[in-house]
């Protein structure tokens, strides 16, 4: 009783699931693939006594025929991890133009992506024939990849702990591509059986004709017998022995050539033959390679001498792409730095030139001089420290007083000095705003 106990334990232990208890075992984190070809959910409770409180195993439960099945074919699971290189800021350059613009730094984070390797050994038999055919096939993402070779790659075994989250495999389309593989010599093999059985049913459709022919023949010769028989001077009661058995012999052989006796016999022989010459064919997964590699989630900081901008992008090291660099107007993929006077990330699209030559785009928040009414962007736009409104850099005036922007409507120029400042801080002598130093020059000229 303990050692069915031991086993299953230590089964489940191996499995990396959790096991619980002594009498009873509690097993929890069972596998989902497990699960499956138990045909049972975990957690699982086994007992190995009679009215214990659990699922009572003998040396006879279903169980242990799945744990061997189980172990079957996991040892059949190889895992690998390919070797590959990381990205370098220099082979950046090679997939993205940077337009003038420097990496600052990169941040990297890396995921594993699975490619699985799937040899099949498909048995034909025909006839006497058996061939055996070695399919190897690589799938990435339930899709099947052609331009992928393990062979090409340096390779590390991977641990269980390493290779988590692969995915479940989809099995109908590996079977559906092992039989178009297959399509070809199946053809030739049919074309090769279909003489072949034309031939056996040429030579059956000949026997059964010769058979006629042969027992027709002797029906005639018996008969010519039965004729000599009756001219000849044996005794009576010779004779009708003899005719008898002649007679009988007679009956036989028409029996034997009866038409539908005849064709019940070569039906028989025809589909018996058809049956040898069909084609038996079997196929079975006889390794899996679940390959690991590893996609990094970039984030790079461009800059030059003005601003710095964060990119995100993915780099499968696999492939050596660079990916998911998107314009973050139109979101499609782009393979170019363009940052907009508002630190945008855009396409060639969605980009413009402003009035001032810099770079805006549709998400920039847009404005219009309130002098002038042109088109302003955030690099050329000028806030007024008066009355607080957006204006152009031609509007833009600096207070001499202040030395703070000021528009053209809330400022104006001394008669005096050509200076200009706040209309505020000016005075008026006769209609005209003179600065506050020329009004107290003028002011003391007209005390005196
Ligand atoms: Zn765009
Ligand atoms: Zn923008
Ligand atoms: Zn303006
Ligand atoms: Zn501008
Ligand atoms: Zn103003
Ligand atoms: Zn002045």
């Amino acid at each position: 009783m303990s050692d069915l106990k031991n086993i299953v334990k230590e089964f489940f232990v191996k499995l990396n699931c959790t096991v619980i208890g002594d009498d009873i075992l509690l097993i929890e984190n069972v596998p989902k693939d497990f699960e499956k070809i138990y045909g049972k959910n975990g957690p699982y409770r086994f007992a190995f006594e009679e009215n214990a409180d659990g699922e009572l195993l003998t040396s006879s439960s279903h169980l242990f025929n799945v744990i061997s099945e189980y172990l079957r074919n996991k040892a059949k699971v190889t895992l690998l991890k390919l070797e590959l290189e990381e990205i370098s800021p220099d082979e950046l350059q090679k997939h993205i133009h940077f337009n003038g613009y420097n990496i600052y730094k990169i941040n990297k984070k890396s995921n594993n992506d699975y490619i699985y390797k799937l040899t099949f050994e498909t048995t034909i038999h025909y006839l006497n024939e058996t061939e055996k055919v070695i399919n190897h096939l690589y799938i990435h993402d339930n899709t099947l990849i052609e331009n992928f070779n393990l062979e090409d790659y340096q390779t590390i075994p991977a641990t269980r702990r390493e290779i988590k989250n692969e995915g479940e495999l989809d099995m109908k389309l590996p079977q559906e591509k092992i039989k178009q593989l297959l399509h070809d010599r199946l053809l030739e093999i049919k074309e090769k059986l279909k003489v072949s059985l034309d031939r056996e049913i040429l030579r059956i459709n000949e026997h059964y004709n010769n058979l006629s022919h042969e027992a027709n023949k002797e029906i005639e010769s018996t008969r010519v017998k039965l004729a000599e028989l009756k001219n000849s001077h044996e005794d009576l009661q010779t004779k009708k022995v003899k005719e008898q058995k002649l007679q009988e012999a007679i009956i036989r052989l028409e029996e034997k050539i009866h038409p539908q006796e005849l064709e019940k016999e070569k039906k028989f022989h025809l589909i018996e033959e058809k049956n040898k010459h069909s084609i038996n064919i079997s196929s079975k997964l006889l390794n899996q390679t679940v390959i690991c590699f590893p996609i990094f989630s970039l984030q790079m900081v461009f800059m030059n001498n003005k601003k710095f901008k964060t990119v995100d992008a993915e780099f499968n090291a696999l492939t050596k792409q660079i990916h998911k660099i998107v314009c973050e107007c139109c979101s499609l993929e782009i393979k170019e730095i363009i940052i907009c006077s508002s630190n945008h990330l855009l396409c060639r699209q969605c980009g413009d030139r402003c009035s001032c030559n810099a770079i805006q785009c549709i998400k920039c928040r847009k404005s219009n001089c309130y002098l002038c009414s042109k088109q302003i962007c955030d690099s050329c736009t000028s806030l007024c420290s008066m009355c607080r409104k957006n204006i152009c850099q031609s509007d833009a005036k600096t207070d001499f007083i202040t030395k703070k922007i000021i528009c053209r409507q809330c400022s104006t120029t001394c008669p005096s000095c050509k200076r200009l400042g706040s209309k505020q801080l000016f005075k008026k002598i006769e209609n005209k705003f003179y600065c506050p130093s020329c009004y107290g020059k003028i002011k003391i000229q007209e005390v005196f």
